[in-house]
C-alpha cells in the first residue's frame, strides 16, 4: 500500500500535498527488514497561502550517520541541494521540512526528534512551522512544528 498524497490539519486549515517522487523516495526508504538503518533527508517544495506542496525530499547523504534506531542529518549536502533548488526554481521551491523513518509501523515522535524539530523550526528562514515527517512501515506521521511545543498533527484525505 502506498503512502497518502494528500494531508490536512484537524481544522483543515492547511493542506499538503507530496508529489509521486516524494512518496517513492519515502517508500524506497521504509525500515523493512530488522537490519535496515534509520534513513532521512529534507522535505523541499513550494507553499501556496498556509499550503503546502512538497515536491522533493532529498535521501541520505554519505555524510549522515546512520544506525537502527539513531539518525543524524549532517547538513552540508542537503543544505546545498536546497539552495540549488531555490535558485533555479527563482525562489519559489524552498525549505519546508525534515522526513526520517522508524522501525516502527505506526512511528511516533520520540523526545529527542521533538527537541531538534523545535530547534529546526526556530531557525526556518521564513519563520513558517516546520513540516515534519517520520516514515513508519505501514504510515507516516505528520506534524507542522512550531517553535516551540507540539504543532497539529496532519490526517490523510482520502
Ligand atoms: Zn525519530
Amino acid at each position: 500500500m502506498p503512502f497518502i498524497n494528500s494531508w490536512a490539519t484537524p481544522d483543515r486549515r492547511v493542506l499538503l500535498s507530496l508529489a509521486e517522487p516524494v512518496i517513492a523516495t519515502l517508500d524506497s526508504h521504509i525500515q523493512v527488514r530488522p537490519s535496515d538503518c534509520e534513513a532521512g533527508g529534507i522535505l523541499l517544495g513550494t507553499v501556496h497561502g498556509s499550503n503546502i506542496a512538497v515536491v522533493e525530499a532529498t535521501v541520505p547523504t554519505t555524510w549522515d550517520k546512520r544506525l537502527r534506531f539513531f539518525f543524524e542529518r549532517m547538513p552540508s549536502g542537503h543544505s546545498s541541494i536546497a539552495r540549488a533548488r531555490w535558485n533555479a526554481s527563482r525562489s519559489t521551491v524552498r525549505y519546508v521540512g525534515e522526513w526520517h523513518t522508524h522501525p516502527q509501523d505506526y512511528p511516533w515522535p520520540s523526545t529527542l526528534d521533538r527537541i531538534e524539530w523545535n530547534k529546526l523550526s526556530r531557525t526556518r528562514a521564513d519563520g513558517r512551522p516546520m513540516l515534519a515527517v517520520i516514515v513508519g512501515r505501514k504510515g507516516l506521521y505528520v506534524e507542522l512544528v512550531p517553535h516551540a511545543g507540539t504543532g497539529p498533527v496532519m490526517t490523510p484525505m482520502e
